[in-house]
């Protein structure tokens, strides 16, 4: 039973249906569970989500209640599914149904359920009768849209449940092809136990739209992602170039992302890396779309297989191969993290992201590891060993304890500077990229 102690927020609070509350109050949930309350507003405004959650925190109503309120509150005249709801297995799909139906008691709502292993016919027919909302898994649910039985062309709302184990099973394109035969203006909800999974991220990308909003709830630290996380201290921004170009030089990888907080910073790492005779191209918002296009072609042929970028490739780019992802600046929180690591991995392979943390990133990593609930491996390379270790007393939330933000030394600054104008002079006319965050206008 998930915990609801803490809940401020009562089910009336959020504004459901009569006919949902009476369900609600008639099952005996007393509270919404901390998924509920974060989940079921924004899903309300029908907002794309992408949320965290584990079996057991209560992800099932967070994303029925909703639906049908939504449901209940437009209705429809036009033939076909409204609600689509995709689970990985036969018994995930039949618990959903079960609690679907018991929160549907008080409305007129018709609910299918298709799953492999039932009659084929009848579940052909359970389509003919117009059902509004649809449970399905992935597999038998395409075998029928194949046979043009199944029209989601008037779908107010898409989810996917567990859409990690999807992924795991090896759904992914039977996924991809639901969603492609579902209305482009619909709402989709996308559940995953962890988000640090090599698809979760990708598919996100895919189906939901620009905006969506991320709920990171309950992520499971079980080794569930297919991203292995390390963390390797450094002394200040030399040190790093220099850790950089080790790992560069030395892991194995296909193809390679590294990622700065800044343009400049970006256009900064490129030279020294090329030096090192890396194969090495930059992708950032200043740069015209003709030549954005031109390193991602150059960077999916394998003509590039380094890219250091900005967060702006960071959400939407899906190239293969990728299964090293740098983080040469810290993120500014988990959000961007995941985006950043959900570049790299592929359904049967390995990823691997490495964060590079002077002292006074170490906090932020810190809150990053806390928001994802995973603790990340300490890596050393001994060639590179630098000075800074962490800091002497943590915390409990794994902060610094009682440590000033230590400021960069002078000199590291002063360099910064004449960096900066070095790079001013040489890109001549045109714009210097400038040392602000990198936004895609778009994302
Ligand atoms: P789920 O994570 O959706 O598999 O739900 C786990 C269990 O929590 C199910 O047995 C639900 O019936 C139950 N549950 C869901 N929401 C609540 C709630 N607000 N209060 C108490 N139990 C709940």
């Amino acid at each position: 039973m998930p915990h609801t102690t803490e809940s401020p927020l009562s089910f009336s609070s959020l504004s459901l249906a009569e006919e949902l509350l009476k369900a609600v109050e008639k099952i005996g949930f007393e509270q919404p569970t901390p998924v509920q309350q974060q989940a079921v507003p924004p899903a309300l405004e029908h907002k794309d989500l992408l949320v965290s959650a584990e079996t057991g925190s209560g992800k099932t109503a967070a994303f029925l209640l909703p639906t049908l309120h939504h449901l209940l509150s437009r209705r429809s005249t036009l033939f076909g599914t409204r609600a689509l709801i995709l689970a990985p297995t036969r018994e995930l799909a039949q618990q959903t149904y079960n609690q679907c139906r018991a929160l549907a008691e008080f409305t007129e709502l018709k609910i299918g359920l298709i799953t492999g292993g039932e009659d084929f016919k009848q579940q052909q027919g359970a389509l003919r009768r117009n059902a509004e909302i649809i449970i399905a898994t992935p597999g038998r649910l395409l075998e029928l849209i194949n046979q043009d039985a199944a029209d989601f062309s008037h779908l107010d709302v898409l989810i996917l449940d567990e859409a990690d184990r999807m992924l795991d099973m090896g759904f992914s394109d039977d996924v991809l092809a639901i969603a492609g035969h579902c209305n482009d203006e619909r709402q989709t909800l996308l559940f995953s136990a962890t988000l640090t999974h090599y698809g979760v991220i990708k598919i996100a990308d895919r189906i939901l739209k620009n905006h969506y909003k991320t709920v990171a709830l309950n992520t499971l630290h079980d080794g569930h992602s297919n991203i292995q996380q390390q963390i390797v201290l450094a002394d200040d921004n030399d040190h790093k170039q220099k850790l950089l170009a080790w790992i560069l030089l030395n892991e194995t990888y296909d193809k390679a992302l590294v990622f700065t907080n800044t343009r400049l910073k970006a256009v900064e790492l490129q030279g020294p890396l090329r030096g090192q005779k890396l194969r090495v191209g930059v992708l950032h918002g200043e740069m015209d779309q003709k030549d954005r296009n031109r390193m991602m072609s150059l960077f999916r042929d394998g003509i590039v297989n380094i890219v250091v970028s900005t967060d702006l490739a960071a959400r939407g780019l899906d190239v293969k191969g990728v299964n090293l992802v740098i983080n040469f600046d810290v993120p500014r929180n988990g959000i961007d993290y995941i985006h950043r690591i959900g570049r790299t991995g592929r359904a049967d392979e390995q990823g691997l992201a490495v964060a590079l943390v002077k002292s006074t990133e170490w906090n932020l990593m810190s809150g990053i590891q806390r928001f994802l609930k995973q603790k990340f491996e300490r890596r050393t390379i001994k060639e590179l060993e630098g000075s800074y270790k962490g800091p002497k007393k943590l915390k409990s939330s794994g902060k610094a304890a009682g440590s000033k933000i230590k400021r960069e030394p002078k000199k590291a600054a002063a360099e910064k500077v004449k960096i900066r104008h070095r790079d001013k002079k040489n890109i001549g006319k045109r714009r210097a990229p400038s040392n602000k965050p990198d936004i895609n206008p778009a994302s």
